[in-house]
């Protein structure tokens, strides 16, 4: 019988493989799609890789780079420049500096003042404790004043969390703060952004790799069904192909996706913690241009008249040479799967975005589009909300052997690719306990 059963061959699941089999347990990684990497899977833009969500690590992202280093991989990692803007009050901004905050006139001058000045302190505080049972909402409009809120973190917040933007914790925006702020110091040369030549995904391919020649298994295009249990007995994975033992599990599917194949072996209460965790999905459209679209790496929409929250010029920020000289725009909408936008046809997406596009730049044409590409993802970005820390799902759950490594589960931080590999290598830690 094989040791452990790990669903999902995103970058949680194969971090966990691959300390699992370094270990000498035989591991079999699960995976639906006929591609490894979950999130940071890639699709052919102009000959190269490219995310189909558009990634970058920030300074502070120590652990993924530890492990890019382990695999040989950390000098792939460009640590590069970019530039942020905001689009608000009908223009666009320079967004993220002080020397833009000066001239970000959508702000008065009073709430500049207070906004630097609380973002600084924000940056600053260590303890999460007073962030964690209060609103962003409430404690912005406390300590930053009532323009700030509807100028900047209303629509950045509306952004990721749609119609939840209000009862998002303060706790989530403090650590993205806090870890932004130290991310730019680190460099010493304002912000740098790391970005792997050549797509995320030669790190997910060095794991899965690590995994085959350490013995174990990464089944792709196989789907897991349902997880059944025996009272003393071993775990069955059950797949189209038929089912198999293993003495643990380890699932690192979105909740949502971990109550479908598992929830009948759980407690009540663990039940109703990971159902009580909601998410929003993604709907990314990547569009390849003939020509540059605009002057920013990230934008920013600050206008809740916009059907999308944030436009993503990768080629301001990676050289276009990479992908046959097309420039690259991602449209970014976090939003809920019950939007009539989320499952809307491409064309009607794109629809839908042309007039948006062509105000932020009135020369926009659609005949500057070469390519497009539509994404979705059902568990993008959980909805932290005041006392979430009690209701997150455990890692080991009450089932001896089974357990549990997800998005949903990262806090105070926001979730990334770095906190996937810690998460993965908690994982592996406490099965390899167990297992002795
Ligand atoms: C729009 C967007 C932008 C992002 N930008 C960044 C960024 O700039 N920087 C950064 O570091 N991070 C970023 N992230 C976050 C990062 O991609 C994730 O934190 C990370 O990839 C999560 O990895 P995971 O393995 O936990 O989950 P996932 O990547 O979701 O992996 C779960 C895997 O399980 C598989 N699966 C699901 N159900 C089953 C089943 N029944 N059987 C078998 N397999 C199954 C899925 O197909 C998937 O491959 C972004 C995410 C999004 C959505």
């Amino acid at each position: 019988m094989d040791d452990v059963a790990i669903i999902g061959a995103g970058l949680t699941g194969l971090t966990a493989g691959f300390r699992l089999t370094g270990a000498g347990y035989r591991v079999v990684v699960y995976e639906r799609h006929p591609e490894p990497g979950g999130l940071v899977r890639t699709f052919d833009a102009g000959g190269e890789p490219l995310e189909q969500y558009y990634h970058h690590l920030f300074t502070t992202d120590e652990s993924y780079v530890a492990l890019a280093r382990e695999l040989g991989l950390a000098d792939s990692i460009e640590w590069l420049p970019s530039r942020m803007g905001i689009w608000s009050g009908g223009r666009l901004w320079d967004f993220g500096t002080p020397l833009s905050l000066l001239r970000f006139q959508p702000l008065p001058w009073s709430g500049k003042l207070r906004f630097a000045l609380s973002t600084l302190a924000l940056q600053r505080a260590q303890d999460p404790a007073p962030f964690e049972d209060v609103t962003a909402r409430e404690w912005l409009l406390e300590h930053q004043g009532e323009a700030a809120w509807r100028t900047i973190w209303a629509p950045l917040l509306q952004q990721k969390f749609g119609e939840k933007a209000g009862e998002i914790a303060m706790v989530w925006l403090w650590r993205k703060i806090s870890l932004r702020g130290r991310s730019r110091n680190r460099s010493g040369m304002g912000e740098r952004l790391g970005y792997m030549h050549g797509s995320f995904e030669r790190l997910v391919r060095r794991l899965s790799a690590g995994i085959a020649s350490g013995g174990g298994e990464v089944l792709v295009d196989t789907p897991v069904l349902r997880i059944e249990k025996e009272s003393d007995g071993p775990f069955t994975v059950e797949t189209k192909g038929g089912a198999r033992p293993f003495r643990s599990v380890l699932v690192t599917v979105p909740l949502e996706e971990h109550l479908r194949i598992a929830g009948h072996l759980l407690p009540e209460a663990e039940h109703r913690a990971a159902a009580a965790c909601v998410s929003t999905a993604a709907l990314c459209t990547v569009l390849e241009l003939d020509r540059p679209f605009m002057p920013y790496y990230w934008l920013n929409i600050a206008d809740p008249g916009f059907p999308f929250g944030g436009l993503i010029e990768h080629t301001n920020y990676i050289e276009p040479r990479r992908y046959g000289g097309r420039r690259i725009l991602y449209v970014s909408n976090y939003l809920f799967r019950d939007d009539p936008l989320y499952g809307a046809s491409p064309e009607e997406v794109l629809d839908r975005y042309l007039p948006s596009l062509r105000r932020i730049n009135p020369a926009f044409d659609p005949s500057w589009i070469l390519g497009v590409h539509h994404f979705r993802a059902p568990s993008a970005q959980p909805v932290v909300v005041p006392g979430y820390r009690h209701t997150i799902p455990p890692l080991r759950s009450a089932v001896p052997n089974l357990y549990l490594a997800c998005m949903a589960q990262i806090y105070p931080e926001d979730r990334g690719q770095n906190y996937a590999v810690v998460s993965g290598e908690n994982a592996a830690a406490a099965i390899a306990a167990d297992l002795g």
